[in-house]
């Protein structure tokens, strides 16, 4: 556990895959601590929480989920054990929470999406046991109170800040925003389409991003990487990174159609491991999607899938 400024401590918890580690939080609150984000639900979850718990004087009042990917969900039902405190989850979130982790069937609707997305078989299948390796990682917490943007937990106040996920929530307090992954540096956050998310996700990111210029905090603690000094000059720079990225999108076009996972091949390179695929394909989807909202792309969807044009 590390101390920052303003008496919040970091917590570090370790990922086996890429970027190798989560930061939770440990924030002061009215009446006790509290936690946001929990890391993945890994073996040894508990008793690295249970040993981090230990250095924090005071009681943890609150237990904050940002959203339900699962370096940041993962342990929230040990933490809820190990604290006795009241989970917080996004409304919207939680929906999704459930939709993608409590249903048995998550991993076959999304293998059938990607295949209209023009996603071979084969990597199909890889992506799904991918997603089911996941699984027994994923130990989410089953009756959060819900809260949306506005609300106040413990003197902190939730800030909506989809894109990553349509329900990410974010903190603020005293010029303070804890980002989760909204605002990373230097890692952009990822982005994509993905079945049942909102249909425009990158729009969201870019607006959810001008919503962070007009805050202002001074300093925005994420999910990976150090302190972000510069929140928002970091929300700039990524505003200009996607206009550089739709741009790029849309020089790919041409009247003839050609689907999320063709178009993701130039943009991404044709050596991904399948779970960087499905990255790769969700996020030319998003910003397809965008393209097509902005007039700059055409769509197609038959029996066949979905495809994208030049704009007509
Ligand atoms: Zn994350």
């Amino acid at each position: 556990m590390e101390e920052l400024a303003g008496g919040i401590r970091r917590v570090t918890m370790p990922l086996p895959t890429r970027p190798g580690h989560v930061h939770c939080y440990a924030l002061p609150g009215d009446d006790g601590w509290v936690l946001v984000d929990t890391g993945l639900g890994l073996a040894d979850a508990r008793e690295r929480w249970a040993a981090e718990l230990a250095q924090l004087s005071g009681p943890v009042a609150a237990v904050v989920v940002t959203h339900f990917h699962p370096d940041h969900v993962g342990a929230a039902a040990d933490l809820a054990d190990l604290t006795g405190a009241p989970v917080y989850q996004g409304e919207i979130d939680f929906f999704q929470c459930r939709l993608v982790w409590g249903a048995d069937d998550w991993p076959e609707r999304l293998a059938v999406w990607f295949g209209r997305q023009g996603v071979p078989a084969g990597v199909t299948d890889e992506l799904i046991q991918q997603g089911t390796t996941y699984r027994p990682f994923i130990r989410y917490y089953d009756e959060p109170t819900l809260v949306g943007p506005g609300d106040v937990v413990q003197g902190w106040r939730f800030v909506a800040a989809p894109g990553h996920a349509d329900g990410q929530l974010c903190l603020l307090r005293n010029g303070v925003l804890v980002a989760a992954d909204h605002v990373l540096d230097p890692i952009s956050p990822t982005v994509g389409l993905w079945p049942a998310s909102r249909p425009d996700p990158l729009g969201d990111y870019l607006r959810a991003l001008e919503t962070t210029i007009e805050l202002a905090p001074r300093l925005a603690l994420p999910g990976h990487g150090e302190p972000v000094e510069d929140p928002v000059g970091r929300a700039r720079a990524l505003i200009a990174h996607h206009a550089v990225r739709l741009a790029e999108t849309e020089r790919l076009l041409d009247e003839k159609p050609a689907s999320g996972y063709a178009l993701s091949i130039p943009l991404f390179g044709d050596d991904l491991k399948p779970a960087a695929r499905r990255f790769a394909v969700a996020e030319t989807l998003s910003h397809l999607e965008r393209l097509v909202l902005e007039g700059r792309a055409g769509r197609r969807e038959d029996s066949g899938g979905v495809s994208y044009t030049a704009a007509q």
